[in-house]
């Protein structure tokens, strides 16, 4: 990535797209845009962006199919959905077609600018981290180490495991089966309800609501997903 990072907006509503515009351009980025899902596609394969903000809700091509189509054809940059949908079927199913991330119309901009960034230095960092952030949670891999909105935050050995897995993972769907091989071993005699037992614990630590986890979010018959 050079040091101007470049931006697609792919997105129908143009006064939305405008004020994205303006926002990202302030803060230094390039910005591309397309008012439909067929445009986007295209200037996503001829311009790799690093980075794609992406309506659900598209003409002539739905956001759905531009994610599914971006990662068939190899595309790895993260995209991020814009969705008018709060229900977690749509968010779900984006997530599914590999979007690594979403926001909920309306939404803050100053927000937005802020997750883009984040996942731009994602993105652009290579190999195993010792300390890793998310929310108001910090993880010290190498010292057994958590702290949450500044408090020490105890986790046990096996959290530890699943949450450098999960950071490993970041962003990709990993199921029950991914997480018994590669986290637990075979002398434990582990079981699908031990991984949710597990994740239903750790959600208890650092998730601000459990039930409707921001985090470490469910894939629907399949298993998990971080966010972080
Ligand atoms: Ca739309």
């Amino acid at each position: 990535m050079d040091s101007t990072p470049k931006l697609l907006i792919i997105e129908d509503e143009p006064d939305l797209v405008l004020g994205l515009r303006d926002n990202f351009e302030f803060e230094g980025f390039r910005v591309l845009d397309a008012g439909d899902g067929e445009n986007g596609l295209a200037l996503a394969v001829s311009e790799e962006p690093d980075l794609i903000l992406l309506d659900l809700m598209l003409p002539k091509m739905s956001g759905y199919d531009v994610c599914r189509e971006l990662r068939r054809r190899g595309f790895k940059m993260p995209v991020i959905m814009l969705t008018a949908k709060s229900q977690e079927a749509d968010i779900i199913a984006g997530l599914e077609l590999g979007a690594d991330d979403y926001v909920t119309k309306p939404f803050s901009v100053r927000q937005l600018v802020a997750r883009v960034k984040a996942h731009l230095r994602r993105s652009s960092g290579k190999g195993e981290q010792n300390e890793y952030s998310f929310g108001d949670v910090w993880l010290d891999f190498r010292n057994y180490q958590a702290k949450r909105a500044g408090e020490p935050l105890t986790l046990s050995p096996k959290e530890f495991d699943l949450l450098r897995y999960f950071v490993r993972r970041r962003g990709e769907t990993v199921s029950r089966e991914d997480l018994l091989n590669d986290v637990w071993d075979i002398h434990d005699y582990p079981m699908s309800r031990t991984v949710d037992n597990h994740i239903a614990k750790l959600r208890q630590k650092i998730e601000a609501e459990p039930a409707n986890p921001r985090w470490i979010i469910t894939v629907h018959r399949t298993g998990y997903k971080f966010l972080g």
